[in-house]
């Protein structure tokens, strides 16, 4: 039997960019001490705090359906959030809460974009936003961000991919690249999304991860409220990835639409998890505060263990849990270069290939191991590199 062309076109046509994660998995069930640096899930477990309120709200029965877009009173929590970091005044009704920020960006897309509509995402991306754009019957085009300009978006390449689209996914703090954009930047993109009367989605999920500057939110700039989707999440914020909370922040008539596409979904997300993040938005500063200061750590640690090297070249990250390393000039592809660092020094990176053509010649490191372990792995890095 056919599947459907929207299933069979959401892989990207260039590979896997999870393939040598799968094998360190695989060498991992085989018994070998591999060490994981290519997936942005945290070390330290979802702390007790929360875990204890999910636990409680399951026995005091909170276990059936909840509400679609998330309860009143975690509503009004994440607006008051979303007013706060963005400095937009963000109505309860605005936000609609979902399964991680993944769910978010694709419940931005189905509701913005038409079957073959264009979607600008910026190279180097996340490496699931060609996925989603595509799984929403989308089309994604690229703009480039230099790695020589400090991954900075180049506005000129912008304005060309935005001609004819319908919206734009930015994501400032940047995963993969750690760029957090300027007022200057952001300004020139609300121009052209302005002009081109785009949709502008911004993914913020690691807004409260930023080492050098401050989190400007395109929300808050004059006109743009009302035609963005902000993106946000407590996965990264308050270690809880397996949880699957997210939000959407956008105008009335989009999230007045929401609710339907929720009743042919997901159908919301549990109640117990409602609480606890309920719980982690209202008494949760140490969590957060703890997970910020893990990784502008390691952020320094990274800097510090790779400072001097002779073929390695870090461009110290704005933001979010990552470094880049610019391998260029060992002259090897970072595939082949991050394959024979897993199968020989058990290290697993992310080549930047994955994340888009501008990541060529880059690994990216997530600062998800231990101090130590991270500085070892890091050396081992450095000493393939310059030998
Ligand atoms: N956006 C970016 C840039 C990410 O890096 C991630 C996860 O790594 C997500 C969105 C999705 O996060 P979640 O679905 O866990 O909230």
């Amino acid at each position: 039997m056919k599947l459907s062309d929207r299933i069979t076109r959401i892989p990207d046509p260039e590979g896997n960019a999870w393939a040598l994660f799968d094998r360190a998995r695989e060498m991992q069930a085989q018994g070998i001490d591999v060490t994981i640096l290519s997936i942005g899930d945290h070390d330290e477990r979802t702390p007790d705090l929360l875990l204890d309120r999910m636990y409680n709200a399951t026995r005091a029965g909170n276990t059936g359906y909840a509400p679609l877009m998330g309860s009143a009173d975690l509503r009004q929590a994440i607006a008051e959030r979303v007013s706060r970091t963005t400095g937009s005044p963000t109505a309860p009704r605005q936000v609609a809460v979902t399964p991680g920020g993944q769910m978010a960006l694709f419940n931005a897309f189905l509701a913005v974009l038409d079957p073959g509509d264009h979607a600008v995402i910026v190279d180097p991306y996340y490496a699931t936003y060609p996925l989603t754009v595509r799984a929403a019957g989308g089309v994604p085009v690229t703009a480039r961000a230099d790695p020589d300009r400090g991954f900075q978006i180049d506005l000129d390449s912008l304005a060309a991919a935005a001609d004819g689209a319908r919206a734009l996914l930015i994501n400032s703090p940047n995963n993969p690249t750690g760029a957090v954009y300027s007022r200057q930047t952001l300004e020139g993109i609300a121009e052209i999304v302005r002009t081109n009367d785009l949709w502008l989605i911004s993914d913020e999920v690691y807004d409260s991860q930023v080492w050098d500057g401050h989190h400007l939110s395109p929300r808050a700039l004059p006109g743009l409220a009302e035609r963005t989707i902000l993106i946000g999440s407590l996965s990264k914020s308050h270690r809880m990835t397996g949880s699957r909370v997210g939000w959407l922040v956008g105008p009335d008539a989009l999230v007045d639409a929401l609710p339907d596409l929720a009743v042919a979904s997901t159908y919301g997300i549990p109640g117990f998890i409602q609480e606890a993040a309920l719980h982690a938005l209202r008494h949760g500063q140490e969590v957060e505060a703890d997970v910020h200061a893990t990784y502008a750590r390691r952020r320094n640690l990274a800097i510090a263990a790779l400072a001097g090297a002779n073929r390695i070249r870090l461009s110290p990250p704005q933001g979010a849990m990552y470094v880049m390393l610019d391998i260029r000039a060992t002259g090897c592809t970072a595939q082949d270069f991050a394959r024979e660092l897993l199968e020989e020094d058990h290290i697993a990176v992310m080549p930047g290939d994955g994340f888009g053509r501008s990541a060529r010649g880059h690994l990216r490191i997530a600062l998800t191991v231990e101090d130590e372990r991270l500085r070892r792995a890091l050396l081992q890095i450095r000493k393939r590199a310059d030998s």
